[in-house]
């Protein structure tokens, strides 16, 4: 399919194209119809489908220019937001549409001057919504459109009431999407309490392939080796390269150990200062073979799509956070490989079954 097959207006077409954006991803193809045709939505989709266009395509066509807060979409990050309200603006480019990121941790009364604007499109985190809601400067009773995203990482980070309660100020008649990568229970009862009963709801998760576009590996390491065979992978590969951590404080001291080797690394987590975290991610958009480390929280909304190695230099607690931190490579079409440190044997047990749950082989890393 292509995108002129999609009943979208020239100008989100032209941006489309600037974007080098050729046709339409599966969610696309599957979103974009549906949502222009005004129906409520749920996709269970996950990160790197191209979700965020999927969205923001029938927004932008839909929204009426010069009514403000038209548009909610409600993230669980900082980085997602930013990341969600580029997409939006490069694709609004010619629609003359307005759109802007309100999130914690970064001055709000200059967050204040810029709604002055008045964009049709809000994207932002939970809390900072409910603050600029509360000093009656977002208003969100005239909202056509609620979109939201990562849903289930949302309810994970405690936003649940939060997420209910910005919804209590929006009117019932409005269209509703949301995504989410699980579906539990309480994402359920959301839908159920507040989507429409006619809603589409896209089960996208069957579709494995950006998983089994992953190399995925293994390597058995002593707890206090890791870091060396850490340092023996990215001396043999000189691909771009994230690397998770369980606590900022493993960040920070692998940061030292590659300076004290003369290497260079970026270092993410939730201590740095927003405008930090801004600065690093773009200079690791922009290098060719950068190495990032960071915590998991941090690293959600990284939205980068030339990664070529995901290192889980702790292993992830849980399979969804395996799942969405491998999801990191591999993306639009590329291959990437992903290696995951264990240190014990319970670690590999757990490792061996996601790959069988997920019909893909865990390799050692030779
Ligand atoms: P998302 O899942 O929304 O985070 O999108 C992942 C990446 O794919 C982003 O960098 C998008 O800009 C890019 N993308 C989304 N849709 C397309 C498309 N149809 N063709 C090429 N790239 C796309």
């Amino acid at each position: 399919m292509k995108f002129s097959e999609l009943n979208i207006n020239e100008n989100i077409k032209k941006a489309l194209q600037n974007k080098g954006f050729v046709k339409p991803s599966e969610v696309q193809e599957k979103v974009i119809p549906s949502a222009l045709d005004g129906k409520d939505l749920v996709g269970k989709s996950k990160t790197g489908t191209g979700k965020t266009a999927a969205f923001a395509i029938p927004l932008i066509q839909k929204i009426i220019k010069g009514q403000s807060c038209s548009a909610l979409i409600v993230v669980p990050t900082r980085e997602l937001a930013l990341q969600v309200k580029e997409e939006i603006a490069s694709i609004a480019v010619g629609s003359s549409i307005k759109s802007m990121a309100v999130f914690g941790g970064q001055s709000i009364n200059r967050q204040i001057e810029l709604l002055r604007r008045r964009p049709e499109i809000i994207v932002g985190t939970p809390g900072r919504l409910l603050d600029l809601i509360s000093r009656k400067i977002l208003f969100f009773n005239k909202t056509k459109f609620l979109v939201l995203d990562e849903a289930d990482k949302m309810f994970d980070m405690g936003f649940r009431e939060d997420v209910s309660k910005i919804i209590s100020f929006l009117p019932k008649e409005r269209q509703s999407l949301v995504f989410s990568a699980t579906m539990p229970e309480e994402i359920l009862d959301l839908i159920n309490r507040h989507l429409k009963h006619d809603r589409i709801v896209f089960d996208l998760s069957e579709d494995n392939a950006p998983v089994q576009q992953i190399k995925q590996f293994y390597l058995m390491v002593d707890n206090k080796k890791k870091f060396n065979a850490l340092f023996d992978v990215l001396s043999n590969d000189d691909s771009k390269t994230l690397v998770f951590c369980r606590t900022k404080r493993t960040v920070d001291w692998i940061e030292r150990q590659f300076l004290k080797r003369k290497i260079r690394v970026l270092a993410i987590h939730g201590d740095k200062k927003q405008n930090m975290r801004t600065r690093i991610i773009e200079e690791f958009k922009k290098s060719k073979d950068g190495i990032l480390i960071a915590t998991d929280v941090v690293a959600r909304g990284i939205h980068v799509d030339d990664i070529g190695n995901v290192i889980n230099f702790d292993f992830p607690q849980e399979s969804e956070t395996y799942l969405h931190r491998i999801g990191r490579t591999a993306r639009q079409g590329r291959t990437g490989r992903a290696i995951s440190f264990c240190s014990n044997l319970m670690e590999y047990d757990v490792l061996e079954r996601i790959g069988t749950r997920n019909n893909t082989v865990i390799q050692q890393l030779q």
